[in-house]
């Protein structure tokens, strides 16, 4: 069990968003590790602050590895909470969709990216227990995204780049 201090400390951390590594960070460019402790005070703490960056930065989901934890979380942003999957296998179908999307990995930049229509995830919650997700559209689009983070690949390494006229822009999801 944590002591009373360590319980004020990490309250404290929660509240503070990590930093995004740069693009050429080697946690983006190799497979993310499982997470194999569960119920962990420091898990918790880590989710929340995934959470927070998510939020700052204009994100819709966030991937460890982008702040530089090598683990397989993501943190999906439902609005005023966000949703923790720990090891999410990303099982993809239907009809490929066109669509734009930027990351957080990649500010100002734009990626013409087509997806698959729909997306089961199967992990685990924050407990270590089974969880998943079975959507479609743009949050299938969402975790496609996510899921190349987490076997450390970037857009810029699979798909074109869209060069506007009037400069970088980020407009539309990133993740
Ligand atoms: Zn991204």
């Amino acid at each position: 069990m944590p002591t009373a201090w360590a319980r004020r400390a990490n309250n404290n951390l929660r509240k503070i968003p990590y930093n995004l590594v740069e693009p050429e960070h080697p946690v983006l460019h190799r497979p993310a590790g499982r997470v194999v402790s569960f119920g962990m005070e420091e898990l918790d703490v880590i989710a929340h602050r995934l959470f927070l960056t998510c939020k700052m930065n204009g994100g819709v989901a966030i991937a460890a590895p982008q702040v530089g934890i090598p683990l397989q979380i993501v943190v999906v942003d439902e609005g005023d909470h966000g949703v923790v999957f720990c090891n999410p296998v990303v099982e993809t179908g239907g009809k490929l969709v066109a669509g734009t999307e930027s990351c957080l990995s990649l500010p100002g930049r734009l990626f013409r990216v087509p997806r698959h229509h729909r997306a089961v995830v199967a992990g685990q919650d924050i407990n270590g227990e089974p969880f998943g997700a079975d959507v479609s559209g743009f949050n299938a689009r969402k975790w496609q995204h996510e899921a190349s983070h987490l076997a450390g690949r970037l857009l810029s390494d699979d798909f074109p780049e869209v060069l506007l006229p009037n400069g970088p822009q980020t407009k539309g999801f990133a993740g």
